[in-house]
Parts: C-alpha cells; sequence; structure tokens
C-alpha cells in the first residue's frame, strides 16, 4: 500500500492535536509515515501508533532548535527521498507552511495550502472568500504536498504498528543561514491553546475593552479566549488570540461569542463550531443567523450571571 508523510508538530515529545487529525486525513490516502524531528522526537512514538502511524521516522539533532526552518526542510526532503509517498501533509501553522512551501520547491511539487479536508486521490478541499465558497483540487505535478488547517478532521485511535525508526538526515550547507539567538516562551496563562480547545470564549468591541467578564467565563469552563479583529486592532487582546479569516479557525464543541457582530471574516474562522451561541443586545446582529443559542441582552450582565451559574454546577 502506498505510504503519506506526515509531519508531526510537537513541543518536547507532546505531540499536538493538528497532527493526530493530519493522520485521521492520511489513512484515507495510504499508510500514514510520521516524521519527528528535535528533541523529545523519539517520545511521540506510542501516541502517533496509537491513532495509525505504521512507521515513525525520527531524527534528533540541536539543529532544529538552533536554526529556523532549514533543518526541518532537509529532514522532510531525506524523508520523501526515503519513503517515496503519495503525499506530504503538514499541519497548517505558520511554521508548516513556510516548511511545506520549500519542501515542494526542492521536490519539484504543486503545493495546496490551508486544505479543510483530504479525500483519496489526494483531492484536496479547500475554503475560500471567507468561507463563501468550497473549492476542490489536485496537485498535478510531483508528490503533492499539502498543508491542513487545524481542527478540519476528527481525531480517531486507530491503533498501528508505529514502528520507530531512525531517520537519516544530512543538513544542507543553508541550514545554518539563520541562528536562532533566543527563545522567550510566552507568559503562560494556563488555559488551553485556541485552535486546541474544546469551548472557546469569545469577546469583541462590545466589550469596550475589559475582557475581565469574558477570562471569567472562559475560566468558568475551562476554555480557551478568543477575540474578534475590532478587539485585537483596538489592543484590547493579543493577535494570537483572533478568530477568523485573518486569525485562527477553531471548530470547538462549544463556542460563545460575546459583543461580536458576526461578520464575514469572524465567520470564516468560527462557524464550523459544534455548538455556537451569541450575547448580543442588538437583536438584528447577524451573529444571530448563525447561533444555535442566542442571548439579546447587555454582556455585561449576562455574562457574569453566566459565570456564576456555571461555578454553582
Ligand atoms: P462590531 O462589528 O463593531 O460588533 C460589536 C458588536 O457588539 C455589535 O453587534 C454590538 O451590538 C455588540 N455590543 C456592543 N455593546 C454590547 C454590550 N454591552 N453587550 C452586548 N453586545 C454589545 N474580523 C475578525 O473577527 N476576524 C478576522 O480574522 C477578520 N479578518 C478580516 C479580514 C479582512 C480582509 C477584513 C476586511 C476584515 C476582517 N475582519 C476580521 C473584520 C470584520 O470585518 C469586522 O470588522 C470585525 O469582525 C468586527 O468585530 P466585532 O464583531 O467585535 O465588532
Amino acid at each position: 500500500m502506498t505510504e503519506v508523510l506526515v509531519y508531526v508538530d510537537h513541543v518536547a515529545g507532546a505531540v499536538r492535536k493538528p497532527t493526530l487529525e493530519l493522520l485521521t486525513l492520511a489513512r484515507r490516502i495510504g499508510e500514514p509515515v510520521a516524521v519527528a524531528l528535535g528533541a523529545g522526537a523519539a517520545d511521540t512514538g506510542a501516541v502517533l501508533a496509537e491513532h495509525g502511524a505504521t512507521r515513525v521516522l525520527i531524527h534528533e539533532a540541536s539543529e532544529y532548535a538552533d536554526y529556523l526552518v532549514v533543518p526541518k526542510v532537509d529532514a522532510l526532503q531525506a524523508a520523501v527521498e526515503a519513503v517515496s509517498p503519495a503525499a506530504v501533509l503538514v499541519p497548517s501553522s505558520a511554521e508548516g507552511k513556510e516548511i511545506a512551501a520549500r519542501l515542494a520547491l526542492r521536490i519539484g511539487s504543486g503545493i495546496i495550502t490551508d486544505a479543510v479536508d483530504v479525500e483519496e486521490g489526494p483531492v484536496v478541499t479547500q475554503s475560500v472568500f471567507a468561507a463563501s465558497f468550497t473549492t476542490k483540487s489536485r496537485v498535478s505535478k510531483g508528490i503533492p504536498v499539502i498543508t491542513v488547517k487545524p481542527n478540519s478532521a476528527a481525531v480517531e485511535p486507530a491503533p498501528s504498528a508505529g514502528a520507530v525508526e531512525a531517520l537519516s538526515v544530512a543538513f544542507s550547507a543553508r541550514a545554518a543561514g539563520t541562528r536562532v539567538t533566543a527563545r522567550t516562551p510566552r507568559e503562560s496563562t494556563g488555559r488551553p491553546e485556541l485552535t486546541e480547545a474544546a469551548i472557546v470564549v469569545s469577546g469583541g468591541r462590545g466589550l469596550g475593552g475589559d475582557f475581565g467578564a469574558v477570562e471569567e467565563l472562559a475560566d468558568s469552563l475551562g476554555a480557551a479566549v478568543g477575540a474578534s479583529r475590532a478587539a485585537v486592532d483596538a489592543g484590547w487582546y493579543p493577535h494570537t488570540n483572533q478568530v477568523g479569516q485573518t486569525g485562527k479557525s477553531v471548530s470547538p464543541q462549544l463556542y460563545i461569542a460575546n459583543g461580536i457582530s458576526g461578520a464575514i471574516q469572524h465567520r470564516a474562522g468560527m462557524q464550523t463550531s459544534k455548538t455556537i451561541v451569541a450575547v448580543n443586545k442588538d437583536a438584528e446582529a447577524p451573529i444571530f443567523d448563525l447561533v444555535d443559542y442566542g442571548v439579546v441582552g447587555d454582556l455585561f450582565d449576562v455574562v457574569p450571571q453566566l459565570t456564576e451559574e456555571i461555578k454553582t454546577r
């Protein structure tokens, strides 16, 4: 059976959810072969095997932390040459897209970015023009390189062999072109990562600059905090928390939009959420066209009451 390479996004051996989603999609095309690089790569084997990786190619070297993406591209190219896969799947993070683009150029392949689905073929679905249209395409040259947006597929356990094998990598001269001089970890909020959270509580311009009520509601639910672009542009919340066309795509079990009108660019990043709740004082706000449950009211009255009620349970 044909094999499909899956690039593993992990932090010190802890595999991130978007990679497990890629394994679900890869199984539709062939046998997933995972490629895990850098410190902790050897620790990824068990969870990757549980989710369908037939083989896990690992390579640990300080170059992956010392330099930017080129060593990872070198390693993926080595994996492509060793495996001759039917496709290469990479998570659609900023780094993932840079790695995928450089790899496609090196191996003379076509690339499709920001896929929301991948079927046999591989036929790739993208959601375009702020989710107004979906397109289906195929790469017509070389081994397809495809980046997939987070939350595009379910994580499905599928126990497999997951044989861990060492990948042989010779770094190119270009690898050392850009050296990382310092890494400053972001201050942890203790909340889940936005794209991986089961519940997202978001705030918009209606908050008037004070995310306190939204953060308290999020913490009562163990949720991540999201923000509209209006709130981010006003400097009320970091860009890393922006949901939408030019922010992150989320697809949680529950999305609670507070003081957000529901512009098409915001919807593009959250409309696939399983259950959508909105609190807005304007009964005509477009967000209400999308919701499962809507509360017409002042969020500064409604949200604290909701938080108190949740805390009693
Ligand atoms: P508004 O549209 O101003 O809505 C605020 C809402 O709060 C209103 O509905 C109001 O009734 C309600 N409200 C006010 N006070 C209260 C209160 N006390 N209680 C309850 N409700 C209250 N936007 C994104 O979010 N994400 C993106 O990624 C994004 N990308 C974009 C890309 C492009 C190219 C462009 C052109 C735009 C993009 N936008 C994006 C911006 C988008 O068009 C909207 O401007 C933005 O989403 C509006 O944010 P908002 O809903 O917070 O603000």
